[in-house]
């Protein structure tokens, strides 16, 4: 089945539908295409707020967000983008709220706001309330807005259409192949623009925050072109998961007033971060979790500390955290106003992505070069403005400013770009792809490589790493792929094949924990939330620069940019 469009979407989170709605609302025929129902994608269960400089609370500026955000990325985020961010910010929470996003209220009656990690007043003098929110469902009710305005400006959406290739013509990307998950036919879109907005791949590992969709598609879409990914050794570790199940506890509790506690009883983190304590930066409350627990301060001895919120209100906790709340006595059996939870550390987001410029056009080398008709937005996209380490509630505002921006660029270039042919037989190499796994009779199963692979890279490519532990990683994973090749799935079926997605996830997975240990095998430093034991410094002299990684005939191949540095020089982080 083949679909023509102005615009098509891959990828239905906050980003990939504000992009579809700008384009949409300038008389775009555009379409959203996502694997899962659009409604369902990770974007829904983002807890804790956006953050913007409005100051509704205290005194704020765009500046001081913009250094909070250069700061807690080590320095690696580049500044032009930040500025670009920051500033908009504002904007960008206005447009929300008249689109008809039910911003929790203060009693002024104006949207209320929290504070976050990372995110201070005055050049880091103390903590600041900066990012509002919708009670702890901020993702939530962005998404549904969002949503109601897409169906109003006729978005065709497209659920449960997984993509499996980007398509080219003459240089120019001018579409994209998949199937119907539901009854395996093959969809071919064309169109002028494409936009890649499939989220991050937190899947990777065994313990993460992220839904079952956060495979690493899009990143793997790249590759598949050819093209580079960005940074990709930063991977984010959020430090409150629960113990165990890895479902996220949002840094909303301890903004809130809930403090993290050792075995001892401790308020540990006022060693770590004299000044923003449980409000520091993730990739240092991560650290300094493991580190309590391998000095055998974990609870009992074990493997987990305490999130404790008994000091909030209980009339508060029910209101400003109720998801949170009902999570941990539904998955923990346990009422966090009587007793502390169980925390860890949980895989939660990609800093690196596929490299775009500040309009979202994808780059394809180190240069800026452009290719044409192909955008990315989102968490998969790497602008970069959250560099080594993101700061929380930056990734919504990331999504909704730059998912706007590169809508409105679309629009200024769509007038110019025709229709390119489509590729020979796009339909035919889907179909190809599938009917080879379909036939599939190898002894590999799917679940084992895929715990195998999120094994490894928990074991050796996680919080902490060194060269020993990621050279293992790296020979593991390129058997884990080898493997994959002798797969025999045993569901036959074209209905609801879920057995035969998850190995093309598996696949793409594969791909992408392949480059994450790559890059983080090159980069002999540490900094933001890549921390090598073997280099436990940070080396501004060689690596205030980004990892660029790509496919060759060769295997993967690295080249290397430099950061935009503007307003603020690299110091060294306190907090
Ligand atoms: C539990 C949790 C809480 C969070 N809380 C916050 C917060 O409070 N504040 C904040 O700023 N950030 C938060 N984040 C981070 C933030 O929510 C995410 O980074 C962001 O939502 C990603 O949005 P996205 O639009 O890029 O992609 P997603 O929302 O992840 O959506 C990806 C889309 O791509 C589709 N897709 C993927 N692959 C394919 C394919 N091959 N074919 C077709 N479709 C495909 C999926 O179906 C989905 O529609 C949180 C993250 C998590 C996991």
């Amino acid at each position: 089945m083949i679909h023509q469009y102005d615009v098509i979407v891959i990828g239905g989170g906050i980003a990939g539908l504000y992009t579809a709605l700008t384009t949409a609302q300038n008389n775009c025929r555009v379409a959203v295409i996502s694997k899962v129902h659009v409604t369902r994608s990770h974007s829904v269960a983002a807890q804790g707020g956006i953050a913007a400089s409005i100051g509704n609370e205290e005194e704020d500026h765009w500046e001081w967000h913009m250094y909070d955000t250069i700061k807690g990325s080590d320095y690696l985020a580049d500044q032009d983008a930040v500025e670009a961010l920051t500033k908009e910010a504002p904007n960008a929470i206005y447009t929300l709220e008249h689109l008809g996003v039910p911003f929790s209220r203060n009693q002024q009656g104006k949207i209320e706001q929290r504070r976050f990690g990372g995110h201070t007043k005055n050049y880091g003098q103390a903590p600041i309330k900066r990012a509002c929110y919708v009670s702890d469902r901020t993702g939530r009710a962005i998404m549904d807005t969002l949503y109601d305005q897409c169906l109003q400006y006729d978005v065709t959406f497209y659920n449960e259409v997984f993509i499996q290739n980007l398509l080219f013509s003459f240089n120019h990307c001018c579409g994209a192949a998949g199937y119907d998950v539901a009854t395996t036919t093959p969809h071919v879109f064309h169109s002028r623009v494409v936009v890649i907005a499939t989220g991050g791949g937190g899947r990777i590992y065994k313990t993460t925050s992220n839904g079952f969709a956060s495979t690493g598609d899009g990143f793997a879409l790249a590759l598949d072109a050819l093209l580079p990914l960005e940074d990709m050794e930063f991977v984010q570790f959020h430090p409150t998961g629960i113990y165990g199940l890895g479902i996220l506890v949002s840094e909303a509790a301890r903004a809130e007033g809930g403090v993290l506690r050792n075995g001892l009883g401790e308020r540990f983190m006022e060693r770590y971060a004299p000044v923003l304590k449980d409000l520091a930066p993730r990739d240092i409350v991560s650290r300094a979790i493991l580190k309590e627990i391998s000095d055998g301060k974990g609870i009992e001895g074990k493997d987990f500390v305490h999130l404790d919120l008994r000091g909030i209100d209980k009339e508060q906790l029910n209101r400003k955290l109720p998801e949170i709340s009902s999570f941990i006595r539904t998955y923990l059996g346990i009422d966090p106003s009587d007793s502390p939870i169980p925390v860890a550390p949980t895989c939660h987001y990609m800093m690196g992505g596929i490299p775009t410029d500040l309009q979202g056009h994808v780059l394809t080398d180190i240069v800026g070069s452009v290719l044409p008709g192909l955008y990315a937005v989102g968490e998969c996209a790497c602008v970069s403005v959250h560099g080594a380490n993101r700061l929380g509630c930056n990734s919504l505002i990331d999504l909704v400013v730059f998912g706007r921006f590169a809508g409105m660029n679309i629009i200024r270039e769509i007038k110019s770009k025709v229709l390119q042919p489509l590729p020979l037989q796009a339909e035919s190499i889907v179909e190809a792809k599938i009917n080879r796994l379909l036939e599939s009779s190898g002894s590999e199963c799917v679940p084992v490589l895929r715990e195998s692979m999120q094994r490894v890279m928990t074991e050796q490519c996680s919080v902490f790493r060194s060269g020993q532990t990621l050279e293992n990683a790296l020979g593991e994973i390129r058997q884990l792929e080898k493997r994959c090749l002798n797969v025999g799935l045993t569901n036959k079926s074209c209905i609801f094949n879920y057995e035969l997605q998850e190995m093309l996830e598996l696949t793409n997975m594969l791909k992408v924990a392949e480059v994450i240990v790559f890059s983080a095998l090159k980069r002999t430093e540490s900094r933001g939330a890549h921390f090598r034991s073997d280099f436990p410094e940070r080396n501004d002299e060689e690596w205030l620069k980004h990892t660029f990684v790509s496919e060759s005939p060769m295997g993967l191949k690295e080249s290397f940019k430099p950061v935009a540095i503007s307003k603020f020089a690299p110091e060294m982080r306190r907090y």
